[in-house]
């Protein structure tokens, strides 16, 4: 069930006070009109109707897709220290609640960024897998190894069996766009499944450019 609070919030930039409705939990099911303004960038963003300011709300939101088997743990937060601990506080908290047990078979990710929560959705709806695509992304990185560290790179679409990718360059303040095709997908993902990756959780997961770096020196889940 989707879940919301109306929260009165001052406007850090011209003071101005506004009630914005925030969503702690989305479920699919129950609301695509809802799913449709979390890809569209709407969702628990505070907009400043007297000023036009607008910034993310720091509230976490559970987004539940049942058919997809994929659940996704949100908790906006761009301190790597704090990142560490909110995961392993989900983790506890998941373990002690026994939660796990009706999650068999599924997807459970934890993300700190709306970009990458936004991107793991899409990758799923594509009924595709983001292990898989996250090794995709050292790749295709890897193509200008010089700049791979001030590059990110974004799952974009996937169209007539080609996969885009989005590289934003934050140096050069650049977006690019690479393709592979999806077919370099299917091939990668088979063999990542062969050598013992798991197509579903065993428990939360933070599923990134560390995770395809551990994944692809042996380690499996
Ligand atoms: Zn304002």
């Amino acid at each position: 069930m989707s879940l919301n609070l109306k929260q009165n919030v001052k406007c850090p930039k011209c003071s101005q006070m506004s009630e914005v409705t925030v969503w702690n939990s989305i479920t699919v099911k129950d609301s695509e009109d809802l799913k449709h303004d979390l890809l569209t960038g709407k969702v628990n963003m505070f907009r400043c109707p007297s000023c036009s300011y607008s910034a993310l709300m720091p509230t976490p939101m559970l987004y539940h897709d049942e058919d997809k088997r994929l659940m996704i743990s949100f908790s906006p937060c761009d301190d790597v220290v704090l990142k560490s601990q909110l995961f392993d506080n989900v983790q506890k908290s998941s373990k002690e609640s026994g939660e796990l047990d009706k999650l068999e078979g599924y997807n459970l990710r934890f993300v700190t960024d709306y970009n990458e929560l936004l991107e793991k959705i899409l990758i799923f709806d594509n009924d595709m897998n983001d292990k898989t695509m996250e090794v995709i992304k050292l790749m295709v990185l890897s193509q200008d190894l010089e700049k791979a560290e001030q590059r990110v790179c974004r799952f974009g679409k996937c169209q007539d069996e080609v996969i885009e990718f989005m590289i934003y360059d934050t140096i050069e303040n650049q977006t690019y766009t690479s393709k592979v095709p999806k077919e370099t997908y299917d091939t990668i993902h088979k063999q990542l499944l062969e050598s013992g990756m798991k197509p579903y959780s065993f428990g939360w997961e933070m599923v990134d450019a560390s995770y395809a770096t551990r994944l692809l020196n042996g380690f499996n889940n």
